[in-house]
């Protein structure tokens, strides 16, 4: 796009600042049914889905743990079997050895630390093994305590594109979410535009004629 031309889409649309609170509301109506696609029945459930979603669709891991977490329902049973066998029942996950090593650093630490318990907040989450910003913000947030706003794949190409951020490194355009995203919506902020770009702006050839924020995006095509 020649500079002019993002200068007179980003005149157009209005100051971001001014957008934020009416492109979330219109991506709320939109998207209903805006969640995390995980499932989960509990605290430690939530926390093994999330880490072993890396790298993989959330549909496979809900194969997986269907079966998982029948089998394994306390950190304890996690550190119970055999490494290889936890091994072969997140196979299917990819990276299942990494995985497999994190999970039993996590629940160790989870019994030594915390009761057992799954940690809330962003600090002390990061401090498990395997467990990355993102992974951590997913957690927190469905916790019901986000602390940050999760930047995945889609919320990165959204954030460009509704030109609520020039970045491409996910942290910095996590800073420039935090200070423009309200601090109620920062659960559901990631979940709005990860279904957004699930269903209408989608990579390679945003729908934008079905899109609800066409007259508040610099990155429209109509
Ligand atoms: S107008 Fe197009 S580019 Fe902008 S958010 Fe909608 S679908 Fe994506």
């Amino acid at each position: 796009m020649a500079k002019s031309y993002v200068h007179e889409a980003r005149r157009r649309v209005g100051p971001k600042r001014q957008r934020i609170r009416p492109v979330i509301e219109r991506l709320a109506a939109e998207h209903q049914d805006a969640a995390i696609a995980l499932t989960f029945r509990s605290e430690l459930e939530l926390l093994v889905s999330v880490m072993l979603s890396a790298q993989t669709t959330d549909v496979n891991v809900n194969r997986v743990t269907e079966r998982l977490f029948e089998k394994y329902r306390k950190p304890e049973d996690y550190l119970a079997v055999e490494p290889e066998e936890l091994e072969r029942d997140i196979f299917a996950t990819g990276f299942y050895r990494q995985k497999a090593r994190w999970l039993r650093g996590t629940m160790r630490m989870l019994l030594d630390d915390y009761d057992g318990e799954v940690p809330d907040t962003l600090e002390e989450l990061v401090k498990l093994p395997g467990v990355a910003r993102k992974t951590a913000n997913v957690v927190a947030s469905e916790l019901g305590r986000p602390q940050g706003i999760v930047v995945d794949t889609h919320v990165r190409r959204l954030s460009q594109r509704l030109g609520l951020t020039k970045q491409d490194d996910p942290v910095k355009i996590e800073r420039d979410l935090v200070k423009l995203v309200p601090r109620e919506d920062w659960g559901r902020f990631p979940h709005l535009l990860i279904w957004h770009g699930r269903r209408v702006c989608i990579a390679r050839r945003p729908r934008c004629d079905d899109c609800v924020v066409v007259d508040l995006c610099p990155s429209s095509r109509v």
